[in-house]
């Protein structure tokens, strides 16, 4: 059942990021052909993962890593641990890598990885065994100029250490460059572990002075309290917007004057949920993506805002920290009601932005500082954010689909100078 349900929605998912190519390719004269390339995934692979439970059974697995478009760069993207992934939504999540890598003009093709299991149901040695496993299996097709995994929904550092070590021993020598977002003490970039919630901060910034949006006192709601919500409401914080509702996968709270984000943090962290915390009302997913406020950031999961709740959002900004968490239909619907919708290729980007720095200082071995990182990314966050409100703003389309638009004529274009082989 609960099987069924992930599947149902992960094919949506690929349904809408096709059918949003589909949109943004009819605003440009793209060879037919060319476009028919970008919608296919360029490799797919299936693993099964077998692993020791510590009770001393044998469980088998299942794994994907998709490579979607190697045209202008090696295949990047995270790994994602979670009960409902599907191969569909791994193909989905792998080509908004390469649009999202391509609208920030880093040089990277886009892929995804997971696997499917609850990393909750599982201790810390099943959770080594497995990710090690994984690795193995998958070394066949990533490398530091090939594919460079990093980390997504319920993976972290320690994650991509294993990572690092599992494919280094095959080598007989440190590939630190093999993927990113790596502790800090193996090579890791400062900042990247905030750079999902940073980065989409910056777009915040933008899209409120591009709007007139005063950020000071703006009420603001987040859906997800993981490394990107947990970093945006900090951020959202300290300039002084009002974070009025957070939630998680237990439930949400809300409080109209504003929730103090570190204690909320605290909270969260000595009881694995902000549901229950003491100085707030509790409050639905549902009512929090539907709350009477200015900035809504999904920042959890896809397919969160749909024609089913899409006439109810009231934000003026919605800012898409997570992947696909706004369907095709629903962002139509939101267009219409003339809300700026940040999407996820473009808001949720400065992950990858600060992977791409993160890979660039292990090739050279040479590190930078916090600021470096945070100047650069900002940088790149504002010229992207600039160039595609510029775009929508001439063609009078939404932000999704000038971001789009942009992402396709690069790709379309390094596809095509490359040719096709034979
Ligand atoms: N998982 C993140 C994303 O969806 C980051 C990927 C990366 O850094 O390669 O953008």
């Amino acid at each position: 059942m609960e099987e069924k349900k992930g599947s149902q929605k992960s094919n949506e998912l690929l349904r809408s990021t096709l059918l949003q190519v589909e949109r943004a390719a009819a605003h440009l004269s793209l060879d037919a052909g060319i476009l028919k390339l970008l919608q296919e995934p360029k490799r797919c692979l299936t693993v099964s993962i077998p692993i020791r439970r510590d009770d001393g059974s044998l469980e088998i697995f299942q794994g994907y890593r998709v490579q979607h478009n190697l045209a202008r760069g090696p295949a990047k993207g995270g790994i994602r641990f979670h009960q409902d992934a599907t191969l569909e939504e791994v193909i989905a999540l792998a080509a908004l890598m390469t649009w999202k890598c391509a609208v920030v003009n880093i040089p990277y093709g886009g892929a995804k990885g997971a696997i499917v299991c609850n990393p909750k149901e599982l201790s810390l040695a099943e959770l080594e065994r497995l990710t090690r496993r994984y690795t193995m299996e998958i070394s066949l097709i990533i490398g530091p100029e090939k594919d460079i995994p990093a980390p997504d929904v319920n993976t972290n550092p320690q994650v991509m250490a294993w990572i690092m070590d599992t494919y280094s021993m095959q080598l007989g020598y440190s590939v630190p460059a093999v993927v990113t977002g790596k502790p800090i003490e193996l090579g890791g970039s400062l900042g990247r572990n905030e750079a999902t919630g940073t980065g989409c901060v910056y777009t915040i910034e933008e899209a409120a002075s591009h709007t007139g949006l005063e950020l000071k006192g703006a009420s603001v709601a987040i859906q997800g309290f993981g490394n990107a919500g947990s970093v945006a409401a900090t951020y959202l914080g300290d300039l002084g917007c009002r974070v009025v509702a957070v939630s998680d996968t237990q439930g949400g709270i809300f409080n109209t004057d504003g929730l103090n984000i570190a204690s909320v943090k605290e909270f969260k962290t000595r009881t694995g949920t902000v549901a229950g915390y003491p100085d707030a009302t509790p409050l639905t997913q549902e009512e929090l993506l539907t709350l009477e406020c200015d900035i809504l950031v999904p920042a959890a999961l896809e397919n969160q805002i749909t024609v089913t709740n899409a006439s109810g959002v009231k934000a003026k900004i919605v800012a898409e920290a997570a992947n696909g968490p706004v369907s095709v239909e629903a962002d139509e619907v939101l267009y219409q009601k003339g809300i700026l919708v940040i999407p996820d290729i473009l808001a949720n980007a400065g992950g990858v932005v600060v992977s791409y720095f993160e890979w660039v200082q292990g090739i050279q071995h040479f590190f930078w500082s916090q600021d470096e990182v945070n100047r650069e990314l900002r940088q790149r966050m504002v010229s992207s954010f600039r160039d595609v409100y510029e775009l929508a703003r001439r063609e009078q389309v939404s932000l999704r689909t000038a971001a789009y638009m942009i992402a396709l004529s690069r790709v379309e274009k390094a596809v095509s100078l490359r040719g096709i082989f034979v």
